[in-house]
């Protein structure tokens, strides 16, 4: 019997086995599949508790899939891989491309260590870099722009599920899963590639349909909570768009697919933006310094109970709902004057779907300082994006126990009830009517006719 011929598929943020170009050509160039996950010691250490506990459950889904077939292994990529090639004879190594600053930089550091890597497919529907204007092939700045052309561009029909996987399987050694625990009283939601086609699934039944109307109501179940199976890819956006008609609804779901897909296209084209401001000019504001009221937002205890409700969902689910994640990021910048870098790096600690470009530029967004800069005078004020998009409370009264006793007249300031602070909830760190007044005065000694923009 001849040697089989086999090939590696290398998995990172792809921990799905359908809808997967990069397994299907990993099993395409062989007799048997050799699926490996490389733990990246570098990528743990800055991983938070709750986003590891999610990978270590979703390598274990991956594996289940694969006939328990997945190597889980530590140390070098290019030392691993290269043990790995000459163990199994492998001949090639597949992977999905990535374009964000680490894994791109990775990626080109084992190709120069002697490991050619073959690229099939991407973690979006059209790879960052491709859509690109038209007048002058430069890339876009600006969402709606790019929206069309990205709907012009076009992507592929979700790929088949292989029938067979042949795999080799590994040894004791090469089974380095980790458990990583959740803190406790945390809890995140089902991981997997199961998980996230049966969350997909219920979605399109309860819950598509309503988007438009739901997608800002923090106190329901109106979106799709997928945003962690995607980070992750255990489902790809092309099995999600190729399902997606012309309804106003679908149509608002589809740009919210492209949001993320913009994003990723413009920290592609921006790398240093993944820690530095968009336009430059908003670097020479004044901001505080981090002090105690930044740790009262952490805790969620400032005393702006759709801020506390919000702040306590992330620290205690590793996820939280959009429009909340607007609130306390406008909170932090133009309420307690801090840097959106910030209010990132603890979203980045907690987040089980942090992606570092929908967060980066998430914040930047609501800073003001990234692309389709929300105007420099929006800012949220916190009570009434309460009483708007959580009008019975409940959102509130989940989060923080100590306002649950009050009605949704009172909930959203409890300064107006004489029981509104019996349960010990604490008084507003800040008064917002002031603060708001700091900020566009900020904001004016920064107005580009006022400073030399250091792009120019
Ligand atoms: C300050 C800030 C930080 C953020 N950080 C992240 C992050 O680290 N990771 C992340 O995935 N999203 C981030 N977002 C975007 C958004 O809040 C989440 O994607 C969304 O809340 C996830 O919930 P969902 O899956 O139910 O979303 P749905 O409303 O169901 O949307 C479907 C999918 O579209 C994408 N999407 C939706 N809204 C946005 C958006 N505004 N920007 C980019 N993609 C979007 C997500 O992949 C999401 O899963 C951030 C937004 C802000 C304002």
């Amino acid at each position: 019997m001849s040697t089989p011929i086999r090939s590696i598929m290398w998995f990172r943020r792809d921990l799905r086995v359908s809808d997967n170009p990069a397994l299907l050509a990993a099993i395409a160039a062989g007799d048997e599949i050799v699926p490996v996950f490389i733990l990246d010691r570098k990528l743990i250490d800055a991983t938070g508790s709750k986003r590891l506990a999610y990978l270590g459950q979703s390598l274990r889904a991956l594996d289940e899939s694969l006939g328990n077939s997945l190597h889980v292994m530590v140390g070098d990529q290019v030392e691993v891989l290269k043990e790995l090639m000459e163990r199994y004879n492998a001949t090639s190594v597949h992977i999905s491309g990535e374009y964000e600053p680490y894994g791109a930089a990775r990626d080109s550091r084992i190709e120069k260590g002697g490991i050619p890597l073959v690229r099939t497919g991407t973690p979006y529907a059209v790879a960052p870099g491709m859509v690109l204007k038209a007048s002058d092939a430069t890339p876009y700045k600006v969402f709606t722009p790019f929206y069309r052309g990205w709907c012009a561009h076009g992507w592929r029909k979700p790929a088949p599920s292989p029938k067979t996987i042949k795999r080799v399987m590994p040894t004791k050694k090469d089974r380095n899963f980790t458990d990583w625990q959740l803190p406790e009283g945390t809890s995140i939601t089902a991981t997997g590639e199961v998980a996230a086609l049966a969350r997909w699934k219920y979605f399109q039944k309860n819950g598509l349909d309503e988007y438009d109307s739901n997608r800002n109501l923090p106190g329901i179940d109106g979106t799709s909570k997928l945003s962690a199976h995607l980070k992750w890819g255990e489902i790809h956006p092309c099995t999600l768009l190729t399902f997606l008609g012309e309804s106003k609804a679908h149509d608002t779901f589809r740009k919210e697919i492209a949001w993320r897909e913009f994003y990723s296209d413009v920290l592609f084209n921006n790398p240093h933006t993944e820690t530095e401001y968009y336009t430059p000019r908003f670097s020479q504001m004044r901001y505080n310094k981090p002090g105690a009221k930044f740790i009262a937002w952490k805790a969620g205890q400032t005393g702006f109970p759709v801020v506390d409700a919000a702040m306590r969902q992330l620290v205690q689910e590793g996820w939280m709902h959009n429009r909340t994640r607007m609130i306390v990021a406008s909170f932090l910048v133009k309420d307690l004057h801090l840097e959106w870098q910030l209010g990132a790096d603890f979203f980045k600690e907690h987040l089980v779907d942090f992606d570092v470009a929908s967060n980066a530029h998430g914040w930047q967004w609501t800073a003001g300082s990234g692309t389709d800069a929300s105007p420099y005078y929006r800012i949220f004020n916190p009570i009434e994006q309460g009483k708007r998009f959580d009008t019975k409370g409940d959102y509130i009264r989940k989060y923080v126990p100590e306002l649950a006793h009050l009605s949704a007249e009172y909930i959203h300031e409890p300064w107006l009830y004489p029981d509104g602070y019996s349960k010990g909830y604490v008084k507003q760190i800040v008064d917002h009517g002031l603060e708001r007044l700091e900020s566009l005065a900020r904001l004016q000694e920064i107005k580009s006719d006022k400073l030399p923009d250091p792009r120019a």
